[in-house]
């Protein structure tokens, strides 16, 4: 393992101008390495680097199949390099090693599916009368920065990289400061597969510092984040300033509405993916849980059975799928989840199981369940990312798709019913980017995945999301003599 890691600019591996920051693990509060920390001239080398990538046509004047084989490549080279990155990235998270490896499996898709995308993207031709030929094409932006969260740092990286490059655009990448150090598999796989020295740029740096630096600069003609409202507001804000487009997915407090006939025992299986995989911090998390108060004393007996059920302790001891847990990704995060569960209780909910930070070293929080949540409390509203559910009863259908929407939130949703009537009326209702019907995170690379209201705007995944990362021109030809003005 090693003891300092740089940043990757224009095909070298430098320091940073703002220092270097020391990387925990979270699962033994351990420090693990440092990294060097990128300042605003370090931004503007990579974003330099980018641009004369673009300008060359290295990118762009390729056939788009040869893009894509170079794309899908990367994929497979995080496949081949799965043993090496896995630990790593468990260690710097705190996720189980299964979940690590499940990440860069992940990761490997979003590059095969890009990849494989990259020549379907085909202009038309427009009918404007004998007197012209008229065609769209599709151009990329040039210089796409990318500013990538914490909880799943090698999958969102790859999920805006695979998509940005298949497109022909360089790419600039901001690591976040708690998990930067697995970012370094993307610059080996982009040289390995032989794509040119500035393509790919990868930097670790401080949000207010090199995030602020790479969304407010000039040269950079697209933007993709993920993370939370606030960073949101205040890159969309900058990249207005250039007025340049950008991607925002930033989080939720996405509900899953369980009817009187559901099938609860299926259910549990979509509470322990769906609150306590990567120890809640999901941006698609099922954190609420509005139940028919019929069935509410027996989906609380089942949940709060599969919270205790599961096994919490460091990432790396965790090498299996199955019932166990990691830490929080950092002691910070943990006890504002504490804190906000704590919050809960003098407002009235009742701590079903869990809720307290546990008594050993590490960012480790109980899995926990919460009931008697009601729609005015703050657990309700606002967004834990942690292994916390918030169970609310309801008595009519209208009444739960009420609740459900009644947050400024909007990134997925779920219905669980054995009623296909009653699973299309919610499906039409629930206000979000993604409604799942008897199966939370039911979908794929393939599915389009982005938010309503505070959620964000932009798509991610899927084939929506190649239109972030290219705009339109027309031409238009005028033959013999253009006398067809109208
Ligand atoms: P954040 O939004 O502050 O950070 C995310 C990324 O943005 C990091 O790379 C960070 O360096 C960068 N950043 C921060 N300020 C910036 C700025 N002014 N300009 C440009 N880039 C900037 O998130 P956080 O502080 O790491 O976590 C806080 C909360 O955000 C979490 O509790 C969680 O609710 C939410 N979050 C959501 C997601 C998600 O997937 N939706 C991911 C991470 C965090």
């Amino acid at each position: 393992m090693k003891h300092h890691w740089q940043n990757y600019v224009d095909g070298h591996w430098i320091d940073g101008g703002a220092g270097r920051l020391d990387v925990v693990n979270p699962g033994t509060d351990q420090h693990l390495a440092t990294q060097a920390v990128a300042d605003a001239a370090d931004v503007d080398r990579a974003v330099q680097a980018a641009k004369r990538v673009h300008l060359s046509g290295a990118l762009t004047d390729l056939r788009p199949v040869e893009r894509g084989r170079m794309v899908q490549a990367m994929g497979r080279y995080l496949i081949e390099h799965i043993d090496e990155v896995a630990p790593l990235l468990s260690m710097e998270q705190g996720k189980p090693l299964w979940e690590a490896k499940m990440e860069i499996s992940g990761a490997a898709r979003y590059f095969e599916y890009y990849g494989n995308q990259a020549e379907t993207v085909e202009g038309r031709s427009i009918p404007l009368g004998a007197k012209y030929y008229d065609f769209t094409t599709y151009e990329p932006f040039g210089v796409s920065g990318q500013i990538i969260p914490w909880n799943y740092p090698v999958e969102m990286t790859a999920r805006s990289l695979s998509a940005g490059l298949a497109t022909g655009n360089a790419c600039v990448i901001k690591t976040p400061e708690l998990t930067p150090l697995s970012n370094y598999i993307f610059a080996h796989a982009a040289e390995a597969v032989g794509l040119p020295a500035g393509a790919v740029n990868i930097l670790c740096g401080y949000g207010h510092e090199a995030g602020a630096a790479l969304s407010g600069h000039p040269d950079v003609r697209q933007i993709v984040f993920t993370g939370s409202v606030q960073t949101g507001i205040a890159i969309s804000t900058a990249a207005a300033q250039n007025v340049v487009p950008c991607v925002l997915e930033l989080g939720g407090k996405s509900a899953a509405v369980v009817h009187a006939d559901a099938d609860l025992a299926a259910f549990e299986d979509n509470v322990r993916w769906g609150i306590y995989f990567n120890a809640g911090q999901v941006c698609s998390a099922m954190s609420r849980i509005i139940v028919h108060e019929s069935r509410h004393d027996e989906l609380i007996e089942r949940i709060s059975g599969v919270a205790r059920s599961l096994s919490v302790g460091p990432g790396l001891d965790r090498t299996e799928f199955g019932a166990n847990m990691g830490p929080m990704v950092s002691n910070a995060q943990r006890d504002r989840a504490a804190r906000m569960v704590a919050e809960a209780e003098t407002q009235g909910a009742k701590l079903v199981t869990g809720g307290r930070a546990m008594n050993i070293p590490g960012a480790f929080l109980e899995p926990t369940v919460l009931t008697d949540v009601t729609q005015d409390m703050t657990i309700a509203q606002e967004e834990v990312f942690g292994p916390v559910v918030s169970v609310l009863r309801f008595g009519s259908a209208d009444e739960a798709i009420s609740i459900a929407n009644g947050t400024p939130y909007g990134l997925v949703a779920g219905t669980f019913t054995g009623n296909i009537d009653q699973a299309m009326r919610d499906a039409q209702s629930l206000r979000a980017g993604q409604v799942f019907v008897n199966e939370w995170y039911a979908g794929g690379v393939e599915t389009p995945f982005g938010g309503y209201g505070l959620s964000g705007y932009g798509r991610e995944k899927g084939r929506e999301a190649l239109w972030n990362y290219i705009q339109t021109k027309n031409v238009a030809i005028s033959i013999g003599g253009g006398s067809g003005r109208s």
